[in-house]
């Protein structure tokens, strides 16, 4: 990570690299520092969240009430009974796929409330390789709902 002051936006990724602006670690320290990128995340993975639950919406047959971005906790996602999908900024830490993975299961638990049997089949329609996904938010510390 590089700290610059030539740059407007409080943080930004250049050539692959983080450039923090000077001034947040100077007024905040860390924690102001770890607020920014939080909020850096966040922007980013709603963005690419909302994107692919568009795509999966037709493929599952149902449409979440909103989908919002923020810290909650040690999931990965969860949901509302009426429709509210929320995922954590962390996913954009998660490659593409796995995201889709953590979409397609939230979006199935819109139709099936619990891990039955008709919830499993449905995930695994949209998705055939869903093990494969799963593993990996396991071993990146998903809680046992993923
Ligand atoms: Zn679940």
């Amino acid at each position: 990570m590089l700290l610059t002051q030539e740059q407007d936006e409080l943080l930004k990724l250049k050539n692959r690299r983080f450039c923090l602006q000077r001034k947040i670690v100077e007024a905040g320290g860390e924690d102001a520092a770890k607020q920014v990128f939080e909020k850096f995340y966040a922007e980013k993975a709603l963005e690419r969240l909302k994107k692919r639950v568009v795509y999966f919406v037709p493929k599952v047959g149902v449409t979440p009430l909103s989908v919002e971005v923020k810290e909650i906790g040690y999931r990965w996602a969860t949901r509302t009974s009426n429709g509210r999908l929320s995922f954590h900024w962390k996913c954009m830490m998660a490659s593409p796929k796995v995201i889709d993975g953590i979409v397609v299961h939230e979006l199935c638990h819109l139709r099936y409330r619990d891990h039955t049997d008709a919830f499993w089949n449905e995930v695994d329609k949209v998705l055939p390789d869903y093990a494969e996904r799963k593993a990996w938010l396991r071993e990146n510390g998903a809680a046992p709902d993923i």
